[in-house]
């Protein structure tokens, strides 16, 4: 058991100023009262890892929760509307090779109108291959590049087709937490911790800084990042990887103008010939990068071919190297790993301050439930739980990667990669019927929210034909005829509209 209540604790230390660091300390601020210091130490010597400039659906809910002004947000970190994902080049590799995950909302008609577990709408479109996102109004508004305000317009008019995220600057958001976690009375020290001292029972209880200050430490959240002080390094914590599944495992990041009169209203993935490159769209710039598998080209030969891309030399950042995988445990006695330090697959789908938010919100939920007094059953079923989650990122992430490209070394050692046993078994049954929240709600267990939806799903998954069309069409004909009839009916005007 672990006891958070009697005697009260004294000191909560997160490790770590990068965005995880600064969200778990506002959200811990909230929950204990002010007789509990929460200090954020991190070292400007060695900083934060400076990407990760995409959110996901839950991300402005957590800026609610944690009671964060959206304007003065958007305002102090150059935010710009994020809808969702367009995916170039990932079938054929043509120019006019392109695909859109949009964050489609769940409160449609069309997403509403369930029968058996599938989704009528959505099971004619992909019977009949029409792309997914024509039946949200934030389409062709993505597609024309609209305007920041004519976008915020249309969310004011039209707000539940779709769940609206943020593209940020990392910098700006890092600063602007600490801005506000400071102003609501955490705690900060700039200082290298170089050891964490722990007790009999395996409980951290000091941390030995350079400057040979030390620190008693209740509870301690390790959010140090790729360097994974904590967990990694001092506790020897278990790596599951991930890497036989998916073969990305550097990134070259670098800024670019707007390729297009506005910040576009989507991240850009675009394939290149060893992996990937994404382009953040902000206001006043775009954070770009190639991701790509080390065994199939070189950094010199990543950033040539960067250069030949856009036509135009980069200024490249510090390549990054990552194993992509997670922690089995998380949370082990009284630390708990958050963000980078807990985990990190790659930034496909930007899965990983998603995935941070969730894990934060079901720490706050067990804090709060058990006031305090936590069982061994219970951060068992925690970890259980963040690790299921992880276990859907990979499979989700995976599914990316089961499509058709062949024509450069890196895409044909894809295509021979495995699949993980998970998804294998999802995949086949996608042949015959599509995806349904069935399938996808056990990557979230005990009481867990999980990060995408079945039809987020279907997005990426009619597309690269992992379902294909005849599975819609088989949907169908469980329904009675007059609501097939409808469904088909559906079809035929998205079908209409994007002819027009
Ligand atoms: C290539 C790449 C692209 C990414 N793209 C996305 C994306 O599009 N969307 C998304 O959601 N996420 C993305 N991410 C992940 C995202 O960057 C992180 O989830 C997010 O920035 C949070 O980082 P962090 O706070 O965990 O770590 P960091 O920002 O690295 O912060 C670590 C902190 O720990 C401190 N620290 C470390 N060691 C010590 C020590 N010994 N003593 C004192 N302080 C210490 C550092 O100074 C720093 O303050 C990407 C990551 C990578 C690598």
């Amino acid at each position: 058991m672990l006891n958070l209540r009697s005697p009260a604790p004294q000191r909560i230390v997160v490790l770590g100023g990068g965005t995880a660091g600064w969200f778990a300390a506002i959200a811990l601020r909230r929950l204990f009262s002010p007789k509990v210091d929460i200090q954020v130490i991190e070292s400007s010597s060695i900083g934060i890892v400076g990407v990760g400039e995409g959110g996901l659906l839950n991300f402005i809910n957590a800026l609610q929760r944690y009671q964060i002004d959206i304007d003065e947000f958007v305002r102090e970190t150059g935010a710009a509307w994020k809808w969702g994902f367009s995916y170039e080049g990932w079938r054929t590799g043509g120019e006019d090779d392109r695909f859109y995950h949009l964050f489609a909302s769940q409160e449609t008609p069309v997403s509403r109108w369930s029968e058996r577990g599938f989704y009528p709408c959505l099971s004619a479109m992909i019977g009949q291959n029409i792309p997914l996102e024509s039946y949200l109004a934030a389409s062709p508004l993505i597609k024309a590049n609209t305007p920041q305000d004519q976008a915020s317009a249309l969310l004011k008019a039209n707000g539940g087709d779709i769940v609206p995220s943020f593209h940020f600057d990392s910098y700006k958001l890092a600063t602007y937490l600490k801005k506000v976690a400071l102003s609501r009375g955490v705690m900060h020290l700039d200082t290298v911790v170089e050891e964490v001292v722990f007790d009999q029972q395996g409980h951290a209880r000091m941390l030995r800084c350079a400057d040979n200050r030390t620190i008693d430490v209740d509870f301690l959240i390790d959010a140090s990042g790729l360097s994974r002080k904590v967990l990694g390094k001092s506790m020897g914590g278990k790596w599951h990887s991930f890497s036989d599944y998916l073969l990305m495992d550097s990134a070259i990041p670098f800024y670019m103008p707007h390729p297009h009169e506005n910040p576009m209203l989507v991240t850009r993935a675009i394939t290149m010939d060893a992996g990937w490159m994404w382009q953040i769209p902000l206001i006043d710039r775009v954070g770009a990068g190639y991701v790509f598998s080390s065994k199939h080209i070189s950094e010199q030969q990543a950033i040539a071919e960067i250069e030949q891309r856009l036509g135009y030399a980069i200024t490249p950042h510090k390549t990054l190297r990552f194993d992509p995988g997670c922690f089995e445990e998380v949370w082990v006695g009284n630390v708990m790993a958050l963000g980078l330090s807990s985990g990190f697959v790659e930034p496909l789908e930007a899965t990983s301050i998603g995935q941070m938010l969730e894990q934060l919100y079901s720490f706050e939920r067990v804090l709060v439930h058990s006031q305090g007094i936590i069982s061994d059953k219970t951060i068992r079923e925690f970890n259980q739980a963040n690790f299921q989650s992880w276990l859907g990122i990979r499979d989700f992430l995976r599914m990316h990667y089961d499509n058709t490209r062949r024509d450069t070394p890196l895409w044909q050692a894809v295509s021979e990669s495995p699949y993980p046993e998970s998804y294998r078994a999802l995949r086949e049954c996608w042949q015959e019927r599509t995806p349904r929240l069935l399938d996808v709600e056990s990557y979230a267990i005990n009481g867990w929210r999980g990060i995408f939806h079945a039809i987020n799903w279907m997005f990426v998954a009619a597309p690269l034909g992992v379902v294909p069309s005849r599975a819609g069409q088989m949907d169908l004909l469980a329904l009675p005829a007059e609501k097939r009839q409808q469904a088909l009916n559906f079809a035929a005007e998205r079908h209409q509209e994007i002819n027009r």
